[in-house]
């Protein structure tokens, strides 16, 4: 039986992710961005709240867990870096395992936005959610961790089929395509792009992505291909990636 997502907005930029597994009725969201759309959310639904998945520790993942479980009785789940600011029930690591009644959920460890962070892999659905690690067209910001581990972070998403629908946390997609066009003219990026332009007018959501989509668009993960591009030609992976991150965070456009 599937996993169900429903996804909403929630602050400036954020989505609210609740995921229900259909074999069993229970409902898990994935982080706590706004604690008032996801009681609403989940009324309107009329599903049971049984976990909260958290990613990371940032206020706008999970500054809204003490909320959401004092309404709900759900159980806290993430990494230890979450303790900073919410308890946490259970705390989880890369290779663990979370079950949903029938949907179980690997976690990948995926360091660098903050050192911590964590993504969930529905392999038997082909979805996985990512927090700030990923984004369609970027990646997040390195607050915590290292190039290096982030690039590692990165690969092991990109290892996951390309079919795999990924859920990132923030809509940043139309900025991020503006970087993308100042490190790469391929094809493929500027088609891609002018669809975000246009839904992004619409006012359409251009999350979720898939992994088949950014290996072939994103340029944090096309990072080697891009070297040339950011004044890193024949140097590691991974320092190719944290000069594209560079020029990222420098970018004004
Ligand atoms: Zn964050
Ligand atoms: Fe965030």
């Amino acid at each position: 039986m599937p996993l169900t997502v429903h996804q909403f907005p929630c602050l400036a930029d954020n989505y609210g992710f609740l995921a229900l597994d259909e074999a069993s009725g229970l409902a898990a969201c994935i982080d706590t961005p706004e604690s008032g759309a996801i009681l609403r959310e989940l009324k309107a639904l009329g599903w049971r709240l049984e976990l909260i998945l958290n990613t990371h520790w940032h206020p706008d993942h999970a500054g809204g867990n003490a909320d959401v479980q004092a309404a709900t009785g759900a159980k806290i789940v993430g990494p230890a870096e979450v303790t900073r600011i919410s308890p946490v029930d259970r705390e989880v690591r890369g290779g663990d395992f979370v079950m949903l009644g029938e949907t179980r959920f690997e976690v990948i460890e995926t360091g660098g936005h903050t050192l911590g962070h964590i993504a969930y892999h529905d392999a038997d659905d082909a979805i996985a959610f990512v927090g700030d690690t990923l984004f369609a067209l970027g990646c997040g910001r390195l607050f915590e961790g290292k190039p290096d581990q982030m690039w590692s972070s990165l690969q092991r998403l990109a290892a996951l089929p390309d079919e795999t629908t990924v859920y990132c946390a923030h809509e940043y997609t139309a900025s991020n395509a503006r970087f993308a066009l100042s490190v790469d003219d391929s094809p493929a990026l500027k088609a891609r792009a002018e669809a975000v332009f246009a839904a992004r007018e619409r006012g359409q959501p251009t999350v979720p992505t898939t992994i088949a989509l950014e290996k072939a668009t994103n340029p944090f993960l096309r990072a080697p291909a891009l070297a040339g591009r950011v004044g890193a030609a024949g140097r590691a992976d991974h320092e190719a990636f944290a000069a594209v991150r560079a020029a990222k965070d420098l970018f004004k456009g």
